[in-house]
């Protein structure tokens, strides 16, 4: 009963008029997860692995690993060649995690629990990245790099720390991935969930209760902080796995926008707890998509345009991953292209991050270093229905 009332208030909901914001200016954002995440470790780890029995290669995210300060610099390059109508170049709003596994702990307690080790501390044993951290920052002050927060663990510490209590097969498999310098590979095991969700729980109770997420989102807003000495002012869930607690939690700590998946054109809007909802519609992610054109890219842009919808690409940090794959320059090639036709096609182009976005709805105007520049803001109702057949239609 109380399954089939709420699918019905769900597609009622779905027919509800929402009030959304259009904007008659072409606006482009740019975000990107998983920065600081780190992944499979390096050549030494990828061969650690294969003589332990796993066939890697099969998927890109295989050859997931970690930035390095070299690849932050050539995004920081091509970012900065590009500008908009203002002279502004673009900024990368990149979610961090800003912790990870503190490997040497675990591996002193047999791999029997998760201890975590904040990325302003530096990296797991093993890890060496030299001058990461300080690249970051640098982009930061660039105004290349707008930061925000991912997470901490990005997988469901409680469906992990399960699976390590069980002690079976599962619990084997993270022990091996752990011994080579790598947390995990999640698409060998999506039974990990995503932070604020267990994927093995019954449905209505997958994502974690609020006061977990609570105390979670706290302790990576603290995090952050250390890292970055300044407060996250824009959150994207791992796996895009959030809910209303999530946005609740993120509101009281002082974020103001909230990232959300593609897959539709929803105008950003306001929700209960006075968090711009933001969704992503130009899915530039070379590496992972086999059919990736930057034609493909720019009819997404138009439909965009078109609706007075702001363009929000999504472009996950493993694009730009150089130390085991030809991930970065590739992307770096085809991202110059879609830029250089986006700033050809549209003279009046403002690149925006979330902040100046959110600065534009509340004000009719945002202002930079650059710029104090206005925008006609429009306020019109859409329904959910429609951003969904919009995005069919495409
Ligand atoms: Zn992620």
């Amino acid at each position: 009963m109380l399954s089939s009332a709420r699918k019905l208030w769900r597609r009622g909901r779905d027919f509800f008029p929402v009030e959304g914001f259009y904007f008659d200016r072409p606006l482009v954002v740019l975000q990107s997860d998983d920065w600081g995440r780190a992944g499979l470790r390096d050549q030494e780890g990828l061969e650690h692995l294969r003589s332990a029995g796993f066939a890697l290669g099969g998927r890109p995210y295989d050859l997931y690993t970690l930035e390095t300060a070299d690849d932050v610099a050539a995004l920081q390059a091509v970012l900065n060649r590009h500008c908009d109508s203002t002279g502004r170049p673009p900024c990368l709003e990149a979610n961090f995690m800003v912790g990870n596994l503190d490997l040497a702990r675990m591996e002193a307690d047999g791999f029997h629990q998760i201890h975590l080790l904040p990325l302003a501390a530096g990296l797991p044993q093993g890890w060496h990245r030299a001058g990461l951290l300080q690249a970051y920052r640098e982009a930061i002050d660039d105004g290349i790099f707008h930061p925000a927060l991912h997470g901490i663990t990005h997988f469901c510490r409680a469906a992990v720390e399960r699976e390590l209590l069980a002690d079976g097969e599962r619990a084997e498999f993270l022990r091996a991935l752990w011994r080579a310098g790598t947390p995990y590979i999640h698409w060998r095991m999506p039974w990990i969930g995503f932070e604020y969700w267990d994927p093995e729980q019954p449905v209505v109770e997958r994502f974690l209760p609020a006061a977990i997420q609570q105390e979670s989102i706290g302790q990576a807003v603290g995090l952050f902080s250390k890292l970055f000495s300044m407060v996250p002012k824009s959150a994207c869930a791992p796996g895009y796995r959030a809910n209303d607690d999530t946005h609740s939690a993120w509101a009281r700590l002082g974020i103001g926008t909230a990232q959300n998946g593609p897959g539709t054109l929803t105008p950003p809007h306001l929700d209960r707890h006075g968090l711009l909802q933001l969704y992503r519609n130009v899915e530039f992610e070379p590496a992972t998509d086999p059919s990736f054109c930057v034609e493909n890219c720019m009819g997404q842009a138009d439909s965009c345009f078109a609706r007075g919808v702001p363009v929000i690409v999504s472009i996950h940090s493993i694009h730009f991953h150089s130390s085991l794959s030809g991930f970065r320059d590739r992307t770096i090639a085809l991202l110059d292209q879609f830029l250089s036709a986006l700033e050809a096609r549209h003279p009046d182009l403002l690149y925006l991050h979330d902040g100046d976005l959110q600065q534009l709805v509340e004000k009719g105007f945002f202002e930079n270093v650059h710029a104090t520049t206005r925008v006609n803001v429009i306020r019109k109702k859409y329904s959910k229905r429609q951003t969904r057949q919009h995005a069919k239609a495409k």
